[in-house]
């Protein structure tokens, strides 16, 4: 796909006119019965609404034509849509997962792994030997990526993780939800599933739980996916459906312009006498800044943290004087948030006491630079 086409995909994928009313804006099917014709069929292709909607239907639609995969199949949370994926995982399986990912996906990984008799193996995927040696050591079912990761930012090459991975024929898992696929395109780096937790930026609004799995091309792995949906009972409602289709119309304009925003904010902070590091993908000195490069082509995101000069009590300092960056979880929304990632990761954090996270909004980037400069004061 053309990224100059990025905006009318976001605007038109999977959408059209309502056929019968003729209205623009999607209607909220709210049913959760649909009625049969006299002869006992459905010709219309809804049933019960557990097992499908059309507003689901429509935002899977669109988010397997924007990541450029054959469908898609949505959840009530990220985390429902991470379980649906590791339900492929069989007893003796093997996971390759991140040493550095969302906290609570490595919870999941831990816990569905030891329920099920499947091994765990965790790698640091920012070093090619440590992966090389690790896929070598005996066949994965799954090798699961989160690029750029929780909470250092790290960054994962892709192309290279997939064609080792797939040298052993393990399914290679990518989880898109920081960088979307205005930012990266998995599918054309060589993985076979992107997740997301669509609370982030496809919401864009933090209004909205929800988690997405794409499917790249295996028709029989999207049918498995949709019957994990169908029988672990937690879809999408539609009213949330449609939250997140209406959100993507924008998800392009602002997911661009809160990466301009972020790497504004980035140079500022690294040239800040009292932040000793800032860990951000467009920047020079961050230790994954080539690989992506050449894998986000479309921009490095706008997450970024930092570490302050003097420890735990020192960051939470600068998070209690913020004033437009609100302290809170989460990430992706058009407000810029700013967390002291330790805290609510709790005892078995890998995040350093002095790290903040931030997640940049799309405010003029001269207001968060003087609210951050009045923070960090
Ligand atoms: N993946 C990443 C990278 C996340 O940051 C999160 C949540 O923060 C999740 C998955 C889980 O998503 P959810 O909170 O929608 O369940």
């Amino acid at each position: 796909m053309k990224t100059s086409g990025l905006n009318t995909l976001c605007v038109h994928a999977a959408h059209s006119p309502d056929a019968v009313t003729g209205a623009v804006a999607e209607p909220i099917h709210l049913s959760t019965t649909f009625e049969r014709d006299a002869d006992g069929e459905y010709p219309r292709g809804y049933r019960y609404s557990r097992e499908g909607t059309p507003n689901r239907t429509a935002l899977e639609g669109c988010l397997a034509e924007l990541e450029g995969g054959i469908g898609a199949v949505a959840f009530a949370s990220g985390l429902a849509a991470n379980h649906a994926v590791l339900d492929l995982l069989g007893a003796g399986e093997r996971l390759v997962a991140p040493l550095e990912g969302y906290y609570g996906t490595l919870r999941q990984f831990a816990e569905i792994t030891r329920r099920r008799g499947a091994a765990l193996e965790l790698v640091d995927f920012c070093e090619p030997s440590a992966v090389k040696t690790t896929l070598a050591g005996g066949a994965a079912r799954l090798v699961w990526i989160e690029t750029p990761a929780n909470p250092l930012l790290s960054v994962t090459d892709i192309r290279l993780t997939a064609a080792l991975a797939h040298d052993g024929a393990a399914l290679v898992v990518c989880d898109n939800t920081f960088a979307t696929p205005v930012c990266q395109r998995p599918f054309e780096l060589g993985a076979d599933l992107v997740l997301h937790s669509a609370t982030k930026y496809l919401g864009g609004h933090s209004d909205v739980l929800g988690g997405v799995v794409v499917v790249r091309s295996d028709a029989a792995l999207l049918e498995r996916l949709r019957e994990w949906q169908r029988m672990a009972g937690a879809p999408l409602a539609p009213f949330d459906c449609w939250l997140l289709r209406r959100s993507i119309a924008t998800l392009a304009l602002r997911v661009r312009a809160q990466c301009q925003g972020a790497q504004r904010v980035a140079e500022f902070l690294a040239a800040h006498a009292r932040v000793e590091r800032v860990f951000y993908p467009g920047l020079a000195t961050h230790p994954g800044h080539a690989i992506a490069a050449a894998q986000m082509r479309g921009g490095f995101g706008a997450m970024l943290s930092i570490s302050i000069a003097g420890g735990r009590e020192a960051a939470l300092r600068v998070a209690s004087r913020t004033r437009l960056f609100r302290r809170a979880t989460s990430l992706g929304g058009v407000e810029s948030l700013i967390e002291h990632r330790a805290s609510i990761e709790g005892p078995a954090t890998r995040a350093p006491q002095n790290l903040l996270r931030l997640s940049v909004g799309i405010e003029e980037p001269e207001d968060l630079l003087e609210d951050l400069a009045q923070a960090l004061a």
